[in-house]
């Protein structure tokens, strides 16, 4: 099972009623960020789920909605006295922005270790989650994630009975863990399909997202603009439509479609819902503190 939640929804500035689009993602009592604009400590704050529990921050680029919360979060990293490692993920140019932004936040408890991806992306794990960054179309260096929680094996408890494996070992090997010289796949059934989602903000349409949708539960794109007239200045900022975002989500073969990233001149995005639901019947708009719970295929 994998948690979401939407911290915030909004794209380009924060609004008195719309924070600055970042997803919390937890499973098993591990945790990562994806994005951290200006406020992000805030609505996590807000939502509860604790700060010391957050392993990673991927960031999708450079454009200050998405990484000025940076010196700000990792302050409150501090606060919540965390000591192990924290990872930041992100395109080229990731040392020089975080290192400019750490100028303000000189001084933290924990070491923070880099890991500038190469253009074309690359595939990682991050909070026991297994990633992979792949470019998008934003006139700059710009990153999309899917993540994907493997599921092991059902446990064959009369095997390891047959070995004499004691069972204090048990839920380690189920863990995938090693212990003394009986190894997880003496004990485990086939590997089962896992969780698998995607989040692409900010781009235009890729045939790298319809690639990377396919096989997921869950796809969160950018729904920039809802009015069919403001196509130019999505092509202009290179930024997509609710149209274009359902399109993908269809042709990626998708279950559902989430919606996030909103203009700040988008007033009420549920109002072009219908013109994305023709396309793809379920879309959903993210709202700020949203929460979603992804299952195991079988359960869903
Ligand atoms: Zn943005
Ligand atoms: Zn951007």
């Amino acid at each position: 099972m994998i948690d979401i939640c939407t911290l915030g929804t909004g794209g380009t500035m924060p609004l008195y009623t719309r924070a600055l689009s970042s997803l919390y993602i937890r499973h098993g009592g591990r945790a990562l960020l994806l994005d951290c604009g200006e406020g992000t400590q805030v609505e996590i704050g807000r939502l509860g789920w604790g700060f010391i529990r957050l392993e990673a921050l991927l960031i999708s680029h450079y454009h200050a909605d998405h990484c000025s919360g940076v010196p700000g979060f990792l302050l409150a990293l501090a606060k919540a006295n965390r000591l192990e490692p924290f990872h930041i993920y992100g395109p080229p140019g990731l040392t020089r922005v975080i290192e400019g932004l750490r100028v303000i936040a000189p001084t933290l408890t924990f070491p923070v270790e880099l890991h500038e991806l190469p253009p074309q992306g690359d595939s990682f794990e991050a909070a026991g989650l297994q990633v992979r960054a792949f470019p998008l179309n934003h006139g700059m260096p710009c990153f999309g994630y899917r993540f994907h929680l493997p599921r092991p094996g059902l446990f064959l408890a009369d095997q390891a009975r047959a070995l004499g494996i004691p069972v204090q070992a048990w839920s380690f090997l189920q863990r995938g863990e090693r212990v003394a010289d009986w190894r997880p796949e003496q004990v485990l059934g086939p590997e089962r399909p896992g969780i698998d989602f995607l989040c692409a903000t900010d781009t235009r349409p890729t045939a790298g997202i319809r690639e990377a949708g396919r096989g997921t539960q869950l796809m969160i794109l950018e729904g920039m603009y809802g009015a069919e007239e403001d196509l130019p200045k999505a092509l202009k900022n290179h930024h997509m439509l609710f149209r274009e975002a359902a399109q993908l989500a269809l042709e990626a073969g998708t279950r559902r479609l989430l919606l996030t990233h909103f203009s700040t001149s988008l007033e009420d995005p549920a109002a072009f819902l219908p013109e994305a639901r023709r396309i793809f019947p379920d879309t959903a708009c993210a709202a700020d503190g949203m929460t979603l719970s992804l299952g195991w295929p079988e359960a869903t």
